[in-house]
């Protein structure tokens, strides 16, 4: 009965469904999204606690069983069920609260879709598996500190609610769950500045999060990104493009630098700290994009017939400039030798802002 592929593991404890939406602390005048409500264990209690629920649900069967559990009773004109995959739509709806069982697979993409919603919810209360909340909480140094910990703790805050054993579900899982509550910034508290920028900046200080953030700025493929956005930025801009942009010592010392950073890049390719990786097939995916290669590879071939492709040449003026740019406020921040793993979400904010000033962007 049940698709594995969903992630499809239904609660069978309704004292787990109650916590759920009581710790969202719904008002009755609240429009709350759910994601994958399944049967419906926990769609009932939010339709009894707020104006409105609107239930975004992959499997058709799911969907018609939870618009049947509510027919012919007071909570069905206060449901709307939305058939499709919630990560595939291009917004999620606007909501007060967002709630879930979370289908495991779509951990990740489902925080990041939320977070960079200009206008997220106050709350959401998800459940995950417990290693992938573990790194909801992670600090600078833990093993599990990642660019989705920083992002969550930027745009949000992130409490562990409680532990939810594996005998709570049907069928059970392999391992233990774990729910958080999530409260987006909101209002003057979000942080002025564009999500993609500042998710951009961590793609690629955690793509090699164990290596310096100057090694990390000085892959080929940021600095030919970075030269295209820079060029982008300047025609938006009507900033001209002129070595008088950069200091001729700036250019010179990018220049004479560059064969030894080329080949110190190299280094870093070989040594590719996927350490998160596991083949289990209930295992949490990958939230990192670890593989960054293959992320500025479609940059790079959505860009291949564009007239702004960087030059091959690698000492060309703009990649000159660019990468003059780069070392500078990875010099003049003190973060140059410091690696993501260590960096709390202030470094890169003071990171992020300084690239700002000199015309650097990552989205
Ligand atoms: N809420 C129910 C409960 O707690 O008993 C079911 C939770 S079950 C872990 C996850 C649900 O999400 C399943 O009904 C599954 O079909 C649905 N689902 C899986 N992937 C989805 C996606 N990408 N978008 C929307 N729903 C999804």
């Amino acid at each position: 009965k049940f698709d594995k592929d969903f992630g499809q593991h239904i609660l069978k404890n309704p004292g787990i469904s109650d916590a759920i939406v009581d710790k969202a602390f719904l008002k009755p005048t609240d429009v709350v999204v759910e994601v994958g409500p399944g049967t419906g264990n926990i769609t009932v209690r939010a339709l009894e606690k707020a104006k409105k629920v609107i239930a975004i649900e992959l499997d058709p069967r799911m969907g018609a069983e939870v618009t049947k559990r509510v027919q012919g009773t007071p909570l069905a004109k206060k449901l709307e069920v939305i058939l499709g995959d919630v990560i595939k739509m291009p917004e999620m709806p606007p909501c007060d609260a967002l709630i879930s069982n979370t289908p495991y697979q779509i951990s990740s993409p489902l925080i990041f879709k939320m977070l960079a919603m200009p206008n997220p919810p106050r709350v959401a209360v998800l459940m995950f598996q417990r290693e992938f909340a573990k790194r909801l909480v992670a600090r600078p140094g833990d093993a599990l500190y990642s660019r989705l910990s920083v992002n969550v703790n930027f745009w949000a805050t992130c409490k562990h609610i409680m532990k939810v054993g594996k005998q709570n579900f049907k069928p059970p899982p392999k391992v233990e769950s774990d729910v958080v509550r999530i409260e987006p910034l909101v209002g003057s508290a979000r942080p002025n500045i564009a999500f993609e920028e500042f998710d951009g900046l961590l793609r690629i200080a955690f793509n090699r999060k164990n290596k310096t953030l100057y090694a990390g700025f000085n892959q080929k493929e940021v600095l030919n990104m970075c030269e295209r956005n820079y060029k982008v930025y300047c025609t938006l801009n009507n900033i001209p493009i002129d070595e008088s942009l950069a200091s001729a010592a700036d250019l010179a010392a990018a220049g004479a630098t560059n064969d030894a950073m080329d080949v110190e890049m190299d280094d870093d390719n070989e040594d590719n700290d996927n350490e998160e990786n596991n083949d289990d097939d209930e295992a949490m995916e990958e939230d990192e994009d670890e593989d960054m290669p293959v992320f500025f590879k479609e940059q790079n071939d959505a860009n291949a017939k564009d007239a702004k492709t960087p030059s091959k040449n690698p000492k060309s003026k703009v990649a000159l400039i660019v990468k003059a740019k780069l070392n500078k406020v990875l010099t003049s921040t003190g973060l140059a030798d410091k690696r993501a793993r260590q960096c709390d979400q202030n470094d890169f904010l003071k990171l992020l802002l300084a690239f700002h000033e000199e015309g650097i962007h990552f989205s």
